[in-house]
């Protein structure tokens, strides 16, 4: 094997530079060279390419969002958008892909294996941790601590005013933020898509608490449940006849500098895929269980399920009282 490309795709995450840079520098150590897709799938069919070395990734390591850039293409979903980008890997000699995104990049990843007989290695590069065949994926840590930075900022202002805050963070299938956040941030409640406890649940349990005497509430929501957080904070205005705000914290989730966590598992993840490619381990998902290297055939990360913690979910609610 002698040329292998990388790509980001989907969702920007913290940390994908780190793995960029792991890909890049432990090829350089194992004499390949690297070309680096710009913009994902869609670079991949528009031929928008950059040679990398190990002087090109040199601080990244800290640097949130993508230096490859990346997009969703629409094109890529075709057969034929998958034949055009499969040419142009084989005329550029490229023997090997690593993909760093979320599941819907994986699709375009298994696709781009099983019908072009490209080997590829996915990375799992997204903030929402929902991906089976490992413990995080890259940018999640960073997000969990961007949205509790976020609402130990609001508990401030919520205990000055003796407000109820209900904030909106970033999940639309997968509750792993709002759950980690909640209990991190000692929420009063918290709503997932896994686990919808019916709005009224809620708006009874910041009742509760406001008689237990409690001035003040903050209530997680992930962005999946449905009407959001608005929908809950009408629900408990219309209950309590309190104030109550609602904060999306959105896309500030996403940037950021990595956290130390992140880059680590990023490095990690980057210097095990270049390894498994020249193995001629390709197909699959490099992910970390229990702090050790695993591969998970890429079909299995988006149709086996990752459960939210169920434990964290009852602590959540017996240290809310
Ligand atoms: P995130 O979880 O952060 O949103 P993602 O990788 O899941 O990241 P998507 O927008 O779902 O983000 O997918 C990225 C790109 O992967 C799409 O724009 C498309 O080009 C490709 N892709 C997604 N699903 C498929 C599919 N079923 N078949 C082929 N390609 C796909």
């Amino acid at each position: 094997m002698k040329k292998i490309a990388v790509l980001t795709s989907g969702g920007d995450a913290p940390g994908m530079n780190a793995a960029i840079r792991a890909v890049v520098r432990t090829s350089h150590t194992r004499g390949l060279e690297v070309l680096g897709i710009r913009r994902g799938y869609t670079g991949m069919m528009d031929k928008d390419v950059t040679i990398l070395g190990p002087r090109d990734v040199a601080n990244t390591i800290q640097r949130g969002g993508t230096i490859l850039l990346t997009a969703r293409s629409h094109r890529f979903r075709s057969p034929e958008g998958r034949a055009i980008a499969a040419q142009n890997l084989r005329e550029w000699g490229v023997e090997g892909l690593v993909v760093i995104g979320g599941d819907g990049s994986f699709h375009g990843a298994h696709y781009l294996q099983t019908e072009q007989n490209i080997p590829v290695i996915g990375l799992p590069g997204t903030i929402d941790n929902d991906l089976y065949g490992t413990d995080y994926t890259i940018g999640y840590d960073t997000a969990v601590m961007t949205a509790l930075d976020a609402i130990d900022k609001l508990r401030d202002t919520g205990a000055s005013h003796e407000r109820i805050f209900v904030v909106e963070v970033m999940g639309r299938h997968a509750g792993h933020i709002a759950l980690d956040v909640a209990v991190a941030g000692g929420a009063e409640e918290v709503l997932i898509p896994e686990d919808p406890l019916a709005i009224e649940q809620v708006v009874a349990s910041v009742k509760s608490g406001l008689e237990r005497g409690k001035s003040s509430s903050i209530v997680v929501v992930a962005e999946g449940v449905e009407g959001g957080a608005e929908a809950v904070r009408k629900a408990i205005v219309e209950a309590t006849g309190l104030e109550a705000r609602t904060t999306i914290l959105g896309h500030i989730q996403r940037g950021g500098s990595p956290s130390a966590r992140d880059r680590v598992l990023a490095s990690r993840l980057g210097e095990a895929a270049v390894n498994a490619l020249i193995d001629r381990v390709s197909g699959v998902m490099c992910g970390l269980v229990n702090n050790n290297v695993t591969f998970t055939a890429l079909p299995d990360t988006w149709e086996k399920r990752k459960d939210v913690n169920r434990d964290l979910y009852n602590c959540a609610k017996t240290l809310s009282i």
